[in-house]
């Protein structure tokens, strides 16, 4: 048998999906995901949509449309994805891109979703073309043609496939294929969340983990986490770990200087590596352009964290600019490490003459 040659029970055995290994980090997040829209802070309209969506699948007795998460790390697109599960009272089953090798490994999974089950696949801009090709014919029309036998005794197996919903989640909307990308009903883009919606997400995640947080302290907290639950509920955990070291567990606003003083976060949220970003662009390129590939070995950093976790915020905060020849500082980052900005800025173009 070469690698595309199974039989339905094989197909029917194998499984990429991501329910029985988990880290602890993992575990920790999943006892803070909000289970249903009323829990998921933040994305008014998205929510308000998706209930409406999700409601009228539900009338009809329909498997709610295919739907595109679209987003930087840690906003919230994996909780969305079992939110939607729990909503819709289905199933849910968890991939992600990098872990589908093969077509057997799609197909596997395909061939086992239920009837109106949800089927979350994370980093879907990951996808292999030929795995991409299988999952949009899967999307549209329900079946999946599968190779069976070898050489001239090869035939072609339509297998129908039950009426499922995909949940397709990616930090790079641009890299996805144009026909994957149409086969999706329903697109949400999710945004950063503002301090009032990170406060109420280190309230409840504080509440959830039975630690005292003064209320100066959520909110100073909430400005130092670059606009993420994620990053919000992590260093709740470490200052949890700081409030009961220096006292008797409350994490006050001293705490939350003190710890994140310790981590080596500024009162903007910055991290050391984000500071590290700018200053080599300043220092070494003259504040830009300099492309991302140069930049990524510059600081020493995978180039898809830079893309996907530190350039989003210090775009967002007005420090950095994608152009076309490559980033750009912006006057503010030049004030931001006190380093005196010698060349004029043209703000439309990002171009420094
Ligand atoms: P993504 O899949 O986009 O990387 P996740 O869905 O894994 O992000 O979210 C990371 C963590 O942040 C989760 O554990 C969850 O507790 C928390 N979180 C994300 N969005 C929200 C939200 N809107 N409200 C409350 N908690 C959230």
């Amino acid at each position: 048998m070469d690698e595309n040659t199974h039989t339905l029970e094989t197909l029917l055995e194998s499984s990429i999906v991501s329910t029985s290994f988990q880290t602890d980090t993992d575990r920790q997040e999943n006892i803070l995901r909000p289970k249903l829209l009323a829990d998921f802070q933040g994305q008014a309209r998205l929510k308000e949509n998706l209930a409406v969506f999700i409601k009228a699948a539900r009338q009809r007795g329909e498997a709610l449309d295919h739907t595109f998460l679209i987003g930087p790390p840690g906003l919230g697109k994996t909780t969305l994805a079992s939110i939607i599960a729990n909503e819709m009272e289905a199933e849910i089953r968890m991939t992600s891109a990098p872990a589908l090798d093969k077509p057997k490994d799609l197909a596997g999974i395909l061939t086992n979703v239920t009837e109106g089950s949800i089927f979350f696949i994370d980093e879907i801009h990951r996808l292999k073309p030929a795995l991409e090709e299988m999952l949009y014919i899967a999307m549209e029309d329900y079946e999946i043609d599968w190779v069976i036998g070898q050489g001239p005794a090869a035939r072609t197996m339509r297998i129908p496939l039950p009426h499922f919903t995909l949940v397709g989640a990616t930090t790079k909307a641009g890299s996805v294929s144009s026909p994957l990308a149409s086969r999706f009903g329903i697109t949400a883009h999710i945004e950063f969340y503002n301090e009032e919606e990170l406060s109420r997400i280190i309230e409840r995640s504080a509440a959830i983990m039975e630690v005292a947080i003064e209320a100066d302290a959520i909110a100073q907290l909430a400005r130092c986490s670059r606009g993420t639950p994620r990053i919000a509920n992590r260093l709740l955990r470490r200052l949890r770990d700081f409030a009961s070291i220096m006292g008797d567990g409350h994490i006050t606003v001293e705490v939350v200087e003190f710890g994140l003083g310790r981590l080596g976060i500024d009162e903007q949220g910055l991290e050391r590596q984000d500071r590290n970003i700018l200053r080599t662009i300043i220092e070494f390129y003259d504040g830009g352009p300099v492309g991302a590939e140069t930049l990524s070995i510059s600081v020493g950093e995978a180039i898809e964290s830079l893309e996907d976790f530190y350039e989003p915020y210090l775009i967002q905060k007005g420090f950095l600019k994608r152009t076309p020849r490559g980033r750009m500082t912006t006057k503010l980052a030049y004030d931001l490490l006190n380093i005196p900005c010698t060349r004029n800025l043209d703000d439309n173009q990002g171009i420094l003459f």
